[in-house]
């Protein structure tokens, strides 16, 4: 979708002319008599704010119909209830922290088997799924060590063994990936990160390739109720209008600061899928659409979390915050924020070392990124003796 075509997928309000979608902050709508009403009649139900939203998110990213949430979580958690009892799922090891405390300390408790794999490597999702199988979870890239999956090839063998293929788009955002179009059969993002993009609000979406599908979510969305209110759906939607100006600047911030790094003496491992270096190189080029994203993880020769901690709180235009995704660059330390409610070993097994770093570049100008950077390597090999050897 082209930005002219997202931009005037927002339509103006039929009612007034607005160009800026009306913002309905309204909890009820007056009917005429019971049951007939303007298509709206309670809001956890419906909202035409919500509406809009929800039906941009769908032509977005080529689905039937779109879902909106009030947080990312509650976004996979309305999917996780197309699930019951004995049911199972195969995941991607290097999975989002939060994903991963939903799946193992709420879902499993509820008889639903989660089991962790590479799913960068298809064989072993292959060899992981059983006729008890009923999704199969991924994210592509991961977070944080921007591991690559073949979305098509792990559609196939989920529509092999009739299990749905769910892939969190939140890191490629729809302007480099369509995973609908790949063969999966639901997305989900959370909003909160590219999509709202300006850091002040937490959204989580569902987009659905089958009106069968559409219908299930539907009532999933009704019957919990954990919907967006009107006034985040209104900033939503306006964040979608810069959506591809800035995802693409980021790629190329990104892109910039991954090439600095991969020459810093201090830094033993830089992780980013838009390197030649990068295992999973070849399949990002073809799947994200030559954009690589706007996440940089990196690890650091003198691997604790005390290297890692100097390096966080020494930057300044790269904020320390947890979250992703918006116009002024943030940095984390994953193992102490993001992936804390990861065990240890899990998380080292994924690859998430203790000295792990992750940028997200925002829109500034790269110059400046690099130049913040570089005073942190500078400082760095003055004190070598101290921390970073
Ligand atoms: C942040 C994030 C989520 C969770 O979204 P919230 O809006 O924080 O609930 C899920 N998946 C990925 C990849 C994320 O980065």
């Amino acid at each position: 979708m082209s930005a002219t075509k997202i931009i005037h997928s927002i339509p103006s309000d039929p009612l007034t002319g607005a160009i800026s979608v009306p913002v309905y902050q309204t909890s009820t709508f007056v009917q005429e008599a019971p049951g007939i009403n303007k298509g709206f009649d309670y809001a956890r139900s419906n909202n035409p704010t919500r509406k809009v939203l929800e039906d941009v998110v769908a032509k977005l990213e080529n689905g039937h119909s779109g879902f909106a949430f009030s947080t990312g979580l509650a976004a996979i958690d309305a999917v996780l209830k197309l699930l019951t009892a004995g049911d199972e799922i195969v995941a991607v090891d290097d999975i989002y922290g939060g994903a991963y405390r939903l799946f193992t300390h709420v879902y499993q408790k509820l008889g639903i088997t989660v089991n962790y794999v590479d799913t960068t490597d298809v064989d072993n999702v292959a060899e992981a799924v059983t006729s008890k199988t009923k999704l199969i979870w991924i994210e592509s890239p991961t977070n944080p060590t921007l591991k690559v999956s073949d979305i098509a090839t792990i559609a196939n063998i989920a529509k092999s063994v009739n299990a749905l293929l769910v892939v969190d788009n939140t890191f490629a955002s729809p302007i480099a990936q369509k995973p609908i179009s790949l063969g999966a059969d639901i997305i989900i993002h959370s909003g909160t990160k590219y999509i709202g993009g300006h850091s002040d609000l937490v959204a989580g979406l569902v987009v659905t390739k089958t009106e069968a599908l559409s219908e299930k979510l539907k009532f999933i969305q009704n019957a919990s109720g954990g919907v967006l209110g009107p006034w985040d759906c209104f900033l939503t939607i306006r964040g979608i209008e810069t959506l591809d100006i800035r995802y693409k600047k980021q790629c190329e911030n990104a892109y910039k600061v991954a090439t600095f790094l991969k020459d810093q003496e201090s830094v033993q491992e830089v992780f980013y899928p838009g390197l030649e270096g990068h295992k999973n190189h070849e399949i990002a080029k073809i799947q994200q659409n030559g954009l690589f994203g706007g996440i940089v993880s990196f690890s650091l020769f003198n691997d604790t979390q005390e290297a890692a901690n100097q390096f966080v709180t020494s930057t300044k235009y790269f904020k320390l915050a947890e979250s992703l995704g918006g116009v002024k660059s943030l940095l984390c330390h994953p193992a102490q924020m993001t992936h804390a409610s990861i065990p240890r070993e899990v998380r080292l097994k994924s690859g998430i070392k203790d000295s792990l770093i992750r940028l997200s570049c925002g829109i500034e100008n790269a110059e400046d990124l690099i130049a913040d950077l570089s005073q942190v390597f500078k400082e760095i090999n003055n004190t070598k003796e101290v921390l970073f050897v």
